[in-house]
């Protein structure tokens, strides 16, 4: 099987979706310096999340959080650890309710052009039919898309609230609850072809665990997106009075190409389609409009002749160079 690798993704198709970030920054960015307060208060992460090395110097602090790169596989680790009381308050307090309020609005439209693409790319690079397990499904928008698409596809998330969402939206396919400690045993028993995990292994405390079990497992393809240490995390470390979305909260930890690359080695997977594309620049226009001085909209306007028109463009510079913000990746187990 030929390695499919593509790059960018039009951004304007999701720019209604991300409105509110213009409108709710102060919101999101209050929510982001309570959540990295917390993380501050845990104790000092020892080794790489990805290799297990030794951790080394701070080499950068951003929105009140130190970060390391790692030696030996290039990993971006946060220098506290994502201790079982930091992932129990953000992703469970309130039935999770805080951590499910960006998910519960558009759903149909983020479905449509948002999860739909990823489905094609999954059946681009696949070439056949296959059924699907989904872990840390979240509202059921993927397992949506692939119903859509006639695709047999069950999720299953933690978030009690999250599950309760998407169960209004299904009707073939199937979201679930599941115990974090009871998806081993999950993955154990599935007889499906694929486990996607969709923005979800770079929240999990053991990733490495859950891999290793995937390996020992009847599952023959991985489809996973992680968000990566990139361009973005450059103009969040600037803009501190920014949300940033790449680097805080829950995102303790970011992958890079090599540190995806390490993680494929050292498990014996095979890498059979890539997805590049990233929305940096779009974080940096946010970043800098909000930032920016004017006394009349019309400087909007100005701001989208010399800038906004031209996002898609730039972006795809460092979609190809694979120094983007996000990545799709089908593995062969
Ligand atoms: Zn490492």
């Amino acid at each position: 099987m030929k390695k499919i690798v593509i790059y960018s993704k039009k951004i304007s198709d999701v720019s209604n979706i991300k409105k509110d970030f213009f409108d709710v920054n102060k919101k999101y960015l209050d929510k982001a310096l309570k959540e990295n307060k917390l993380y501050t208060q845990q104790i000092k992460r020892k080794n790489c999340k990805n290799c297990n090395s030794k951790i080394n110097k701070i080499i950068f602090k951003s929105h009140k959080v130190d970060y390391t790169i790692c030696n030996k596989c290039s990993h971006l680790n946060g220098i506290y650890e994502d201790s079982n009381k930091f992932v129990n308050k953000i992703y469970l307090t309130e039935e999770g309710s805080n951590y499910a309020l960006p998910y519960k609005k558009d759903f149909k439209l983020r479905v449509k052009n948002i999860y739909t693409p990823k489905v094609i790319f999954l059946k681009k690079v696949l070439k056949k039919k296959f059924s699907l397990i989904e872990i840390g499904c979240g509202a059921g928008h993927f397992i949506k898309a692939c119903e859509k698409m006639k695709i047999k596809a069950t999720g299953f998330d933690v978030n009690r609230e999250l599950i309760s969402i998407g169960k209004n939206y299904l009707k073939k396919n199937k979201v679930e609850l599941v115990k974090e400690q009871n998806i081993y045993n999950l993955i154990k028993k599935s007889k499906d072809d694929v486990l996607a995990m969709i923005s979800t292994l770079e929240h999990l405390q053991k990733p490495n665990i859950i891999l290793k079990h995937i390996k020992k497992s009847n599952i023959k393809y991985l489809y996973i997106v992680v968000p990566l240490f990139s361009f973005s995390s450059l103009v969040e470390n600037v803009f501190n009075n920014v949300y940033p979305r790449q680097l805080s909260g829950s995102h303790t930890h970011l992958f890079t190409k090599e540190s995806l690359n390490y993680l494929v080695k050292k498990n014996n997977f095979k890498i059979l389609g890539e997805w590049w594309f990233g929305t940096d620049i779009s974080d940096l226009f946010r970043s800098m409009i909000l930032n920016s001085n004017y006394y009349d909209t019309r400087f909007l306007k100005i701001y989208r002749k010399y800038f906004g028109d031209h996002i898609d463009d730039l972006q795809n510079v460092l979609d190809r160079k694979k120094i983007c913000c996000e990545v799709h990746m089908v593995l062969k187990v």
